[in-house]
């Protein structure tokens, strides 16, 4: 059932007992789906986001994580309001995109794909533009693997008392985050990401006293995400359209694999480690980081090619004939590609992919 691992930043690869939670049907509006499954879950990822889960509440979204991003801001920025996005690769990029679609005032703060968001630059900007009612940026910015300092932007925004949504798509579970403690307002992933369950569905989670007051305010039916959440909240885990019922099921059983593991400290543990090993293995064998270790993050890391003449294909379909499927680059300024650490992957795979490309016999 396992051709290959795949070390991407998702879908990545699962584990047996994730895919075979897959094998029976359920139907949408019965309770054993509806109050067995989807209630559980809510209830699990309002838990593990916030330290006081009372404040919070979780939408499931049918879709990948960019349906869920999309729901976010077309339901939560109202046309009179201000959006700022700060960003630092090709998903902060996106979220511009999607307020260009549903024509918001939006401030897009561009900062090096190769740099960290900068909290300070962002204080700033909020102290000249006061009209600023929502901030948003991404955790860990996929295109390169950094890892920006959220305490920091979200100590400043909620200085400047502005709503703060965040795209912890590639983090979420795999990197601790306590939305109470830095006043995340609204913090969007999906299944297929750092729970390691199968891609189908997204979720949001959404500081309770404000999703309440977005009734109305989205551009899109399917995209409600106050409808959506108001029909789950009533109810009691009622989708308003079909749902991707066997995904949703594996997502269960991914939380409950994750609870195993000890959380997600320690699924945070054991990624840092795959990612200590990897880049540990690939400097010793010659590769650069694109990234300095301070701003990397243990999702994904980019390595710079090895020489001007690389065949990136070449060294990919290699890799995959060993059982490797790696991911191409994504930025403009260098030539890279990336490896990602997360998913029912573990040092051991590391060492094993170390050797396979130690064998390569690469020319630096
Ligand atoms: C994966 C990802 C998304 C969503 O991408 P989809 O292809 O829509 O699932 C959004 N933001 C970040 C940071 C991601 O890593």
């Amino acid at each position: 059932m396992r051709p290959y691992l795949l070390l991407t930043p998702g879908p990545l690869t699962t584990s047996e007992t994730v895919k075979e939670a897959m094998m029976s049907d359920w139907c949408t509006w019965d309770e054993d789906y509806n109050v067995g499954i989807v209630e559980v879950i809510r209830k699990q990822l309002v838990e593990l986001a916030s330290s006081r889960p009372e404040e919070y509440t979780a939408v499931l979204m049918q879709g990948s994580g960019t349906f869920c991003v999309e729901a976010t801001l077309g339901s939560v920025v109202r046309p009179e309001d201000h959006l700022l996005v700060a960003t630092n690769g090709a998903y902060g990029k996106r979220m511009g995109v999607i307020a260009e679609y549903y024509r918001l005032n939006c401030h897009v703060m561009r900062f090096e794909e190769t740099q960290a968001v900068d909290p300070k630059a962002i204080g700033e900007y909020l102290d000249g533009h006061p009209e600023v009612t929502h901030v948003s940026v991404v955790h860990c910015e996929t295109t390169t693997g950094v890892l920006n300092p959220l305490e920091e932007i979200a100590e400043v925004v909620k200085a400047h008392g502005k709503v703060l949504i965040v795209d912890a798509m590639s983090s979420f579970g795999g990197v601790p985050v306590d939305m109470a403690a830095l006043g995340i307002d609204f913090l969007i992933s999906s299944a297929n990401k750092c729970i390691q369950g199968v891609p189908g569905f997204g979720f949001v989670i959404a500081r309770r006293s404000l999703l309440e007051q977005c009734k109305g305010v989205a551009r899109s039916l399917s995209l409600d995400l106050y409808d959506q959440w108001d029909t789950m909240e009533k109810g009691h885990g009622k989708w308003r359209f079909t749902s991707p019922t066997h995904v949703v099921r594996a997502f269960m059983q991914a939380l409950k694999e994750l609870q195993t593991e000890g959380g997600v400290a320690a699924r945070h543990a054991r990624y840092c480690e795959n990612h200590r090993v990897l880049v540990e293995g690939m400097r010793g064998i010659g590769f650069k980081t694109l990234l300095p270790d301070n701003e990397q993050s243990p999702v994904i890391t980019s390595f710079y090619y090895p020489n001007a003449g690389f065949d990136f294909k070449a060294f990919y379909y290699a890799l995959k004939s060993k059982g490797f499927v790696i991911y191409p680059g994504k930025i403009s300024q260098a030539d890279t590609f990336r490896i990602g650490n997360i998913g029912d992957v573990f040092p051991t795979d590391f060492l094993r992919l170390i050797e396979e490309v130690k064998n390569l016999n690469i020319k630096f």
